[in-house]
């Protein structure tokens, strides 16, 4: 019997764990941390031996293959001392891709992968296909795998993810834009963050498919030093394109194997050129599989979005509020700031990852009004752009943001939550920062 040892008790790893269970391996799950107690139920459900709280190694280097959830750098003593008893550690992906005949549609890129993929799973749905939406994504793709037979996988895909594959190729990806993020896990080299996210082409063949932004350089060039044997279909904002996506009078147009579609962009809900990216890219995705124009037409314009992403939450005194707290980075604030077309009250600020913050500046001199700080440290947003706004307000705790917010804002304004930061300092995540700040908006 071959051994399995599942590194992190989250999500992928309980899902593996799962998988490699009913698949017929003896399984071990490691946690250095606390098993959340659903978790620790499943297992014992399962009949899967684990431990918390340490990662006892006469258990784990003896494994046949390594399971290393995401969250775990590559760099810790125990992976690589598995790497240099030469265990195979892959991620959650790699190991449950083998067992699965589905066709794999793969999204990955620094902003944009969660709106994508649920965009692309909405359509196929719509088309009635048997579709499975995992990764990042609520259930984990190995647990989907073990439980279900879909004929079409939607994944979100993190660099993380990809970091441990060996084999692993979606027949259809989409890289949706590459910016500097999580390099603190890529020895700060953005080259190694670039190649990481490429990776989910590297075992693609000129059957698959590679769909990206031909509106980012970093990718474009990238593309041009190093090929790939996959298709490309690029698509575009900015200039019209022999094959792939991009504008035409107000319409996208999507040009594959010798055919166009035409879909109107006044059909569109989500708002904000990257949504647009995100539409076209979709509805690229969705073509190659053959649904019906109207069927993507149709869906698009039902389509809500996810929460917490330039989510409008209430209109009070004709000031409208938008909840954008995954923006953890200054790219997404960048195309929130750019959707905004009324004066703009920004609450920014949280853990800063190395930002730039210079990027916003014509967004911020054109839009914004008043900048609220939220953060523990706010000392490089005051810096960068005390001179630029006419009023900038400290604050600590949300309360105290919306409270300052409401008092600044006047009819036909817009607040924007979008803090270009993680949220470590005063929050749990994101989603505790976005919920807290709808919470104080109706508590108003
Ligand atoms: P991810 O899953 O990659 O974090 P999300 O869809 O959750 O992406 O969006 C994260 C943040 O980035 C949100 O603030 C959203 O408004 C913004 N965003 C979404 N799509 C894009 C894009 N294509 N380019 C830049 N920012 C984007």
């Amino acid at each position: 019997m071959k051994r399995l040892v599942v590194l992190g008790g989250g999500e992928s790893g309980v899902g593996t764990a799962i998988l490699g269970k009913k698949k017929g391996y003896e399984v071990f799950v490691s946690d250095k941390g606390k098993i959340k107690e659903k978790y620790k139920k499943v297992l014992e459900h399962f009949e899967i031996d684990w431990e918390e709280g340490q990662h006892t190694e006469s258990k784990i280097l003896n494994a046949d293959v390594v399971m290393k959830s995401p969250g775990i750098p590559d760099t810790v003593p125990l992976v690589v001392a598995l790497n240099q008893n030469g265990v195979s550690v892959i991620s959650e992906i790699e190991f449950a891709a083998k067992y699965t005949n589905a066709v794999i549609i793969g999204i990955t890129g620094s902003n944009g992968k969660t709106t994508t993929t649920m965009l692309i799973n909405h359509i196929l749905k719509k088309g009635d296909f048997n579709v499975g939406m995992a990764g990042n994504i609520g259930d984990s793709f190995a647990k989907m795998v073990a439980d279900s037979d879909f004929d079409f996988y939607v994944l979100e895909i993190s660099s993380f993810q990809l970091d441990g594959i060996v084999a692993f190729k979606p027949h259809i990806a989409v890289l949706t834009n590459i910016t500097p993020d999580h390099l603190d896990r890529y020895d700060h080299k953005f080259e190694n963050y670039i190649a990481s996210k490429f990776s989910i082409a590297k075992n693609q063949t000129n059957d698959d498919y590679l769909i990206y932004n031909a509106d980012d350089e970093v990718i474009v060039d990238w593309l041009k030093k190093n090929p790939v044997q996959s298709k490309l279909l690029p698509f575009s904002i900015h200039k019209e394109l022999d094959e792939g996506a991009y504008l035409k009078n107000d319409k996208i147009r999507i040009h594959t194997q010798n055919n166009t579609i035409e879909i109107m962009t006044d059909a569109l809900v989500l708002e904000g050129k990257h949504n647009l990216k995100n539409t076209m890219a979709a509805s690229t995705v969705a073509k190659l599989i053959g649904i019906r124009k109207q069927t993507i037409r149709d869906s698009i314009m039902n389509f809500q979005g996810a929460p917490h992403r330039l989510e409008k939450v209430l209109k009070i005194n004709n000031v409208q509020y938008i909840n954008d707290s995954k923006a953890t980075n200054v790219n997404a604030t960048y195309y929130a700031l750019d959707s905004m077309s009324a004066p703009t009250v920004w609450i920014v600020g949280g853990v800063d990852k190395g930002n730039d913050y210079r990027e916003l500046m014509p967004l911020v001199r054109e839009k914004v009004k008043a900048i609220i700080c939220l953060g523990t440290d706010n000392s490089k947003i005051k810096e960068v752009f005390g001179n630029v706004v006419d009023l900038m307000v400290e604050t600590f705790a949300m309360e105290e943001a919306i409270k300052v917010a409401y008092k600044i804002a006047q009819r036909g304004d817009v607040v924007l939550l979008s803090p270009a930061c993680a949220s470590f300092d005063l929050f749990d995540n994101y989603e505790d920062r976005g919920n807290q700040f709808k919470e104080n908006i109706k508590n108003l």
